[in-house]
C-alpha cells in the first residue's frame, strides 16, 4: 500500500516566509550564543533595565493572593480606573475612552485588523508595525526622514505624501520619544503636523509607550493639537519595568468612539481581557504617588546620563550624531565610515551587524530591520543591558537637586 503524504504545510500568504520579530530574533540569538560560552553585550532587544516599583509589586501580591475567584468580568476592573492611566499626558480621557491590553503591541495590531485604510510609518519606525500590516494584508507607505532632520517626520514631507492621494484614509503612527532613534517632537513640530492630519482627515496613533522617560520629565502629546484624530498609546513596559507583564493602554477622544468599539468587539473575540491581577496592580502604577515620582526621576536621570555619555563617546569616535531626548536608544549612521568598511566587506547594514557581533560579541540591530534602506549602514542600539536595580540605588545616594545631564 502507498504511503500516505504527510501533512503539507498550508500557511496563510502573509505569514510564509515571515521571521520572528527582529527585536525578539536578536535576543534570542544571543542568549544562545551566550550559552555557546561567548561574552556577548546585549544591545539589541530594548527592555527596561529598572525592576517593577515595590508598591506596584504589592498591588500584584495583594490582588493574586486576595482573590480566590477571578471572574472575566473581574478583568474589566482597571476601566473603572481608567482615568488614572493617562494622568502623565495631561490630557483628560473618560474612563469608558481607554481600552486596555495584553501588551500595546496586540492594541496595535487590532488597530490595523479594524481599520481599514493605508499605514503610514516613517523610517525609521519600531520593527513591528509594518510587519502586523503585512500579516493583515495592509497596505504600507513608507515616510522617508534622514539624520539631519534628526529622523524625524516634517510636515512638509507629510503634506506631500497625503496630496499625492487625498482622500484616501490613513493612519499613522507617531512615536515618541522614539525607538529607534531618542529623538521627540517638539511642541510647535507637533502643532505643525498636528494641522497637516487634521486637513486630511488622517488618524494619528501616538506610540508614547516611552514619553515617561523623556530625560527631563518633559513629554508633550500630539493629542494636545490633534485631539479629535489622535489615539494615545502607552503601556507599563518601559517606564515601569514590567514588560512581561503585559499591559498596553490605547485612549480614545469621543470622535473615534467607532473605532474603540470596533476593536473592542476584535478583542471580545480574541483575547477577552488583560490578566486581572495585572490590571489591579497597573493602577497603582498609574496612579502614581512619591514612590512613582522617586522611581521615574531616578530613572530617566540614568537614561540620561547614559545617552548623554555615548554620544559623547561616539562624537569622539568620528560618528555626528545629536544629543537624543528619551528612551532606550540610539541609531547610528556609519556612512562616514562606509569605504574602510566596504574594503572590509562590509556593505549594508545586516553584514555590519552580522560582523559586529561575530568579531566582537556586540549585538545590535541593522537599520534595515526599521525601514531603512537596505544599502544603509545605520544600526540601533539599544543601551539598556546594565544592572537596573544597582543603578537606581546608585543614582538615589546622588545629591536629589543635582539635574540630569543635558
Ligand atoms: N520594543 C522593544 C524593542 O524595540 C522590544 C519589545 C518588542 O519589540 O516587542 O527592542
Amino acid at each position: 500500500m502507498p504511503d500516505k503524504p504527510g501533512l503539507t504545510t498550508h500557511l496563510n500568504l502573509n505569514v510564509r516566509g515571515l521571521p520572528i520579530s527582529a527585536t525578539l530574533g536578536i535576543n534570542e540569538r544571543s542568549n544562545q550564543l551566550i550559552r555557546e560560552g561567548k561574552r556577548i553585550y546585549k544591545l539589541g532587544l530594548g527592555q527596561s533595565p529598572f525592576p517593577v516599583p515595590e508598591v506596584v509589586v504589592n498591588g500584584l501580591r495583594i490582588n493574586a493572593f486576595r482573590r480566590t475567584t477571578c471572574r472575566f468580568s473581574d478583568c474589566r476592573i482597571a476601566r473603572r480606573r481608567r482615568c488614572a492611566i493617562t494622568r502623565t499626558q495631561g490630557l483628560n480621557f473618560a474612563a469608558e475612552d481607554v481600552m486596555i491590553g495584553p501588551g500595546s503591541k496586540e492594541l496595535m495590531f487590532i488597530l490595523q485588523l479594524v481599520y481599514y485604510g493605508e499605514l503610514v510609518i516613517p523610517t525609521p519606525s519600531w520593527v513591528s508595525y509594518a510587519p502586523q500590516a503585512h500579516i493583515i494584508g495592509r497596505q504600507i507607505k513608507w515616510l522617508d526622514t534622514d539624520a539631519k532632520s534628526h529622523w524625524k517626520v516634517t510636515p512638509e514631507n507629510l503634506a506631500k505624501l497625503c496630496a499625492s492621494d487625498p482622500d484616501r484614509p490613513r493612519l499613522i503612527i507617531l512615536n515618541y520619544p522614539s525607538n529607534p532613534h531618542g529623538y521627540t517632537y517638539s511642541s510647535a513640530e507637533l502643532e505643525a503636523i498636528a494641522a497637516v492630519a487634521r486637513k486630511y482627515r488622517m488618524l494619528v496613533l501616538a506610540d508614547e509607550i516611552y514619553g515617561e522617560v523623556h530625560f527631563l520629565g518633559e513629554h508633550t502629546s500630539i493629542a494636545q493639537y490633534y485631539p479629535e484624530g489622535t489615539i494615545v498609546s502607552s503601556g507599563l513596559s518601559k517606564w515601569c519595568g514590567a514588560g512581561g507583564w503585559r499591559l498596553g493602554t490605547f485612549a480614545f477622544p469621543a470622535q473615534l468612539q467607532w473605532l474603540k468599539n470596533a476593536m473592542a468587539t476584535a478583542a471580545s473575540e480574541t483575547y477577552t481581557s488583560t490578566s486581572a491581577p495585572i490590571q489591579y496592580a497597573a493602577v497603582k502604577a498609574f496612579q502614581g504617588g512619591a514612590e512613582i515620582e522617586e522611581y521615574l526621576f531616578q530613572s530617566r536621570r540614568v537614561l540620561s546620563h547614559l545617552a548623554h555619555t555615548l554620544v559623547a563617546r561616539l562624537n569622539q569616535a568620528g560618528f555626528d550624531i545629536a544629543p537624543t531626548h528619551g528612551g532606550f536608544y540610539l541609531f547610528l549612521d556609519f556612512a562616514a565610515f562606509g569605504p574602510a568598511l566596504g574594503a572590509a566587506g562590509i556593505n549594508n547594514s545586516i553584514d555590519l551587524c552580522e560582523r559586529l557581533l561575530t568579531d566582537t560579541g556586540v549585538a545590535l540591530l541593522p537599520g534595515v530591520a526599521f525601514g531603512r534602506p537596505s544599502s544603509e549602514l545605520t544600526v540601533r542600539i539599544a543601551f539598556v543591558d546594565f544592572d537596573g536595580a544597582r543603578a537606581l540605588e546608585a543614582a538615589g545616594r546622588l545629591s536629589p537637586t543635582e539635574p540630569p545631564a543635558r
